[in-house]
């Protein structure tokens, strides 16, 4: 019954009792917008803006980057389309920027930190990004990867603000950001939770080191607590929360997830008619009853399986 309906998929994510959850692209270049317009993504809920620019060693123009950042807006005109600005450090070094000599490079100065390094660096993305909205069609959101704080999350919004970004939101990767959902919420136009760093730091396991596997594992419960926590502080501000990791492209989690109250889904392309078909066979309701048991479970392992055996529609 799965395969058929993924057949079918119309590019707009709901629940069977029509519940409606964003169907969105995570992309890393100008080059798969289309083909994930095609797939039927309803607009981009991450754009991995960094991965245009990792092989340089000389930092991008402004110019530059409005030609690339059109390529991306162009596609989805009238979309959704979200773009991070650059992060640089631990697994994706930018050439461009002086490496620090740092232990613990996943602990040190990177994503948001470095704009606080290089101010600069900031002021010309959001300028480029301004500018590329204003030449395009598409409904720009701007996000900052790896927020810890309060004050982070104001001068960032601020900084958008100065260009006339006015959707400026930020992920959320960090337990420090997801404890914090309610006040960061109430700067912030909206989350977006990032689980692949989210559960690297939450459960202190290196996302890279396949031997820590079973501890990377966005079924941790302690993982998904802390979803929740950013999802009431969501909900306590009348604010969206999605996810852009790679939980959010797993059918059977991306339930649970919109059970804990995320309202869009972000993914590789190529998932999104998986996902679109379990959201289509359960009803909200039973996506909030397995959240609730996979927060209840005491580990990944088990909240994997009492939620699948409640699913028997998924079979
Ligand atoms: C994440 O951390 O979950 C995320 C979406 O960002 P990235 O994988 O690019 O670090
Ligand atoms: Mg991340």
């Amino acid at each position: 019954a799965l395969a058929a309906r993924r057949r079918t998929f119309s590019g707009t994510g709901r629940t069977r009792d029509g519940h409606r959850v964003q169907l969105l692209a995570n992309i890393g270049s100008p080059d798969e917008a289309g083909p994930a317009a095609d797939a039927g993504a309803e607009g981009v809920g991450l754009f991995r803006s960094e991965f245009c620019f990792l092989g340089r060693d000389t930092p991008p123009t402004v110019e530059e980057q409005v030609a690339e950042y059109r390529r991306v807006l162009s596609a989805f005109p009238g979309r959704k389309v979200v773009v991070r600005t650059l992060d640089s450090g631990a697994d994706k070094p930018l050439a461009f920027l002086a490496a620090d000599d740092e232990q613990n490079p996943a602990l040190g100065v990177r994503g948001l930190r470095t704009a606080q390094r290089y101010p600069g660096l900031l002021e010309d993305q959001l300028g480029a990004i301004a500018t590329a909205t204003s030449l395009e069609q598409a409904d720009v959101w701007v996000m900052a990867p790896m927020v810890s704080t309060v004050a982070e999350t104001e001068d960032f919004v601020a900084a958008c603000a100065r260009h006339g970004l006015d959707v400026a939101g930020v992920m959320v990767e960090v337990p420090s950001a997801a404890l914090l959902a309610g006040p960061i919420l109430a700067r912030a136009s909206f989350a977006s939770i990032g689980t692949n760093d989210l559960t690297q730091y939450a459960m202190a396991a290196d996302r890279l080191l396949g031997s820590l596997a079973e501890l990377s594992d966005p079924w941790q419960p302690a993982v998904l607590q802390l979803v929740a926590a950013t999802c009431r502080g969501g909900a306590a501000q009348g604010r969206p929360v999605g996810v852009c990791g790679e939980a959010a492209s797993h059918p059977v989690l991306a339930l649970v997830l919109v059970g804990l109250g995320v309202t869009s889904l972000s993914m590789t392309p190529r998932a999104l008619a998986d996902v679109a078909a379990a959201l289509e066979v359960v009803d909200v309701d039973t996506c909030r009853q397995v959240a609730q048991l996979a927060l209840a479970a005491e580990s990944a392992q088990d909240a994997r399986e009492v939620v699948r055996s409640r699913l028997p529609e998924l079979d």
